[in-house]
């Protein structure tokens, strides 16, 4: 029998020191930054010597080095926990997709730690030696996501070899020079668990097993949070992408696709690992417009009646507009699809319209004046866009164009109305 398995890995000291530890950064954490306190809740908390500080796994465990963890002092230790939950909160594996893990992994290391430093500075800890030296940091970090960052390292790294890393590079200088000055010894996303552990807390509450059901504890820890008044504005908004969509919806939308795609096999899509989600109907992948592929416009409309309160319910004590309702499907089929879009939004004209990356954040959208559909379709004619197909999504007051165009137009209702042409999916207000 073998030496490591006999041994523990803590001694009865270490235990108790830790479940002290442990207890008093979760107390302090339930005070001060509620949100990362009820994820940590769901994950296992466990120690092992295979890693070198600490790091978080596939399965939601978050592994601490005992040595490590008690050699830090008590606000590094609250900064490490929600660093690591942080991973999980940003769904680092769903993301990760064939990037390369460990720069993913510094991505979104310069994400989280600009996001906790924020958290941490404005809050009763500001003057407290809470930051780990050596871990990567940029204040230049902004409205930039981990894809982004990722983009920037990886042009870095292989120069020449992401045209839009180094587009942002030129948008990101500061950023930029810092990127290039540190490198992350260590990942501390975990791809396999770590052979020997101990468990050192299990998880309180129910562990997600699937990302709908990690989708669900995320948005009960931020309403949670933000009722307690603690939910800090800068990850807020990084969360706005966690806004559950009108599941019903969403499956009239992919049968509409499909259905589209089987009458006209003008979709050319495809099927990925099974394993990859847990829905087949995320599978569909439609592709981009490069190389002959198909092209799908959205529009949203956002005239003023679009910024009415509409009730659906999604636990949210903030009153949802229909247009934030609008965007939560854009983001979700575009994320659960993969699919380039072409985004305009449009009142009484068209303001804004440019194709979006599926990893590329939407744009904030402009409008609040009167409604006309006209424009979207002038507007398709004269970009000369040839869509296969165009989704609108709107309260469906307007004028609309005299003759359908020679496109399939899908619109998405809210309310009651019967546009004239196209096929309509209403959801429920
Ligand atoms: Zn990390």
């Amino acid at each position: 029998m073998s030496e490591t398995i006999l041994k523990p890995i803590l001694t009865q000291q270490q235990k108790t020191q830790l479940d002290f530890a442990l207890q008093a950064v979760m107390l302090h954490l339930y005070n001060q930054f509620p949100f990362w306190a009820l994820l940590i809740e769901r994950c296992t908390i466990v120690a092992s010597l295979d890693v070198p500080r600490a790091g978080i796994t596939k399965n939601n465990t978050i592994v601490i080095n005992p040595e490590w963890f008690l050699g830090i002092n008590f606000y590094q230790r609250l900064f490490v926990m929600a660093h690591e939950v942080g991973h999980a909160a940003f769904k680092f594996f769903d993301r990760l997709q064939n990037r390369d893990l460990r720069l993913f992994n510094e991505a979104q290391d310069y994400l989280i730690n600009y996001l906790l430093r924020n958290d941490f500075e404005s809050s009763k800890y500001s003057k407290k030696p809470f930051w780990i030296p050596d871990s990567l940091y940029s204040p230049y970090v902004g409205d930039l996501t981990s894809e982004d960052i990722y983009e920037m390292l990886w042009q870095l790294r292989n120069p020449g070899a992401s045209s839009r890393g180094s587009r942002l590079a030129k948008e990101h200088p500061d950023l930029w020079n810092d990127l290039k000055q540190q490198t992350q010894q260590f990942s501390d996303v975990l791809k396999e668990d770590p052979k020997t552990t101990e468990t050192i807390r299990p998880n309180r509450a129910q562990t997600p097993k699937n990302n709908k059901e990690w989708d669900e504890a995320v948005n009960r820890a931020y309403v949670s949070a933000k009722q307690q008044g603690r939910m800090p504005a800068a990850l807020e908004r990084f969360l706005e992408q966690f806004c559950e969509p009108r599941v019903h919806w969403t499956k009239q939308f992919t049968s509409s696709l499909t259905t589209a795609a089987t009458r006209d096999d003008f979709i050319d899509y495809s099927w990925l690992s099974p394993n990859r989600r847990q829905s087949v109907l995320g599978n569909i992948v439609i592709p981009g417009p490069v190389g002959g592929k198909k092209k799908a416009v959205f529009a949203v409309d956002t005239s003023g009646s679009m910024y009415a309160a509409c009730q659906i319910d999604n636990g949210s004590p903030e009153p949802r507009t229909y247009m934030d309702q609008a965007i939560s499907e854009v983001e979700y089929i575009r994320k659960d699809h993969n699919l380039r879009v072409y985004l305009l939004n449009c009142d009484a004209d068209v303001h804004r319209a440019e194709w979006i990356e599926p990893y590329e954040d939407l744009p904030s959208l402009i409008g609040g004046g009167g409604t006309s559909f006209v424009p979207i379709f002038e507007h398709i004619e004269k970009e000369n866009l040839n869509p296969d197909f165009v989704v609108v999504l709107t309260d469906g007051y307007g004028d609309y164009p005299p003759d359908p165009p020679p496109y399939d137009v899908i619109w998405v209702i809210f309310g009651e109305y019967q546009p004239p042409f196209g096929e309509v999916i209403r959801v429920d207000t």
